[in-house]
């Protein structure tokens, strides 16, 4: 469907605008809540990385919904934008191709958040299954209103540039859904301004813990992360949890729902391997020491190529800020057009002009 404001853009635009024209938009981000980890490589970088060249992509560090559950501690998020900023480079993310971008650096994102969750109804919120298994899981003076509204404010991230498609893992899901439900309502209610974006789940939809939880978490410390030394990835490993009923390496041994499996099946390049040590699990003639070791190889030799651009940008921290501000500056240019496609929309910057 070809949409009013696209030809508005167009015309206002000229050519830069036709150049993209026919490209379309990602939206995808990060909380800083922490370094990146391996779940986020197998569940969406990885994604992010295939689609880098024919998206035009933001790629949001979102602060604000940081701030709901992290309020009181500012200094982690601080670091923790320069660390995933400096995680995106090491893996590929390219700023030349792809727009990185601060949330709170382009105030938009706050507006159109509040705007949108007037015609939001309540139960997207209470029965959101991504939501209500993290805020169990907060401590109660972390579960505050911001975080229980930050549903909502992904949705406005992902229709403020109006995206098409959202590359995230498995738990997102559920966001990217009401996101539709959302663009369907403005649409309907007032004009059509939102695109309805489509949801492409990564290659490891949810890669679990190394404490066997069912997802890997910056907040909970049961990661692998990507800037992990050898020696830290060889300590996580070989302290990760395996089958529980397992006693002796000559029991019979679980592969299926098995971390130590699941990170083999990511990680592990030699796919005969792999599947050689599920056999002996099974059959209890492999020990977990051995899968491990091998395991811990693998991720290791995964990350050497990642290691190697990191140590760069740890060192030129002024590539890693200015990676940051080209896209926040292209971020703002739409976000400025969305927002007035909104308003007009709502015809909520008018009331005098009627009187
Ligand atoms: P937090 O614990 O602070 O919520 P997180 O580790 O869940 O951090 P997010 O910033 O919430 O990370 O998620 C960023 C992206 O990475 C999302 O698309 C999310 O689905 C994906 N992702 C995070 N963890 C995993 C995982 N274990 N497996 C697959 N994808 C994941
Ligand atoms: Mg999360």
């Amino acid at each position: 469907m070809i949409y009013a404001h696209d030809l508005i853009v167009l015309a206002m635009n000229g050519t830069k605008e036709l150049d993209m024209a026919g490209t379309k938009r990602i939206l995808t981000g990060i909380r800083p809540t922490g370094a990146l980890h391996l779940g986020h490589y197998v569940g969406a970088l990885e994604t992010w990385l295939e689609y880098q060249d024919s998206y035009e992509s933001f790629f949001l560090i979102a602060d604000y919904q940081a701030l709901g559950d992290n309020f009181d501690d500012i200094d982690k998020i601080t670091d923790s934008v320069r660390q995933v900023t400096i995680d995106w480079l090491s893996v590929g993310l390219d700023p030349e191709k792809s727009n990185f971008v601060i949330q709170s650096y382009v105030p938009e994102h706050a507006e159109l958040t509040t705007l949108l969750s007037f015609i939001t109804p309540l139960g997207m919120l209470e029965r959101n299954p991504t939501l209500k298994g993290e805020l169990d899981q907060l401590a109660v003076e972390k579960r505050t209103v911001g975080f229980f509204n930050y549903p909502m404010s992904q949705v406005a991230d992902i229709l403020l540039p109006r995206a098409d498609l959202v590359p995230v893992g498995e738990d997102q899901a559920p966001h990217i859904e009401m996101t539709r439900e959302v663009a369907r309502k403005f649409n309907r209610i007032f004009e059509p301004v939102f695109k309805e974006p489509e949801t492409k789940i990564g290659r490891v939809p949810r890669l679990k813990g190394i404490d066997g939880s069912n997802k890997m978490s910056k907040s909970k410390g049961n990661v692998i992360e990507l800037r992990f030394t050898e020696d830290q990835v060889s300590k996580a490993v070989m302290s990760m949890y395996t089958d529980p009923n397992r006693l002796k390496a000559t029991d019979p041994g679980t592969v299926e729902g098995n971390p130590v499996f699941q990170y083999h099946d990511a990680f592990n390049p030699d796919k005969e391997k792999v599947n050689d040590f599920k056999h002996r699990y099974r059959e209890g003639k492999v020990g977990d020491v051995e899968v491990k070791k091998d395991l811990v190889v693998a991720i290791n030799q995964f990350l050497d190529p990642i290691r190697e651009k990191r140590s760069h940008y740890e060192n030129n921290p002024n590539e890693v800020e200015a990676a940051l501000m080209k896209g926040i500056s292209k971020a703002r240019e739409i976000a400025k057009e969305t927002m007035e496609m909104v308003r007009s929309a709502m015809k909520i910057n008018s009331y005098t002009s009627k009187w």
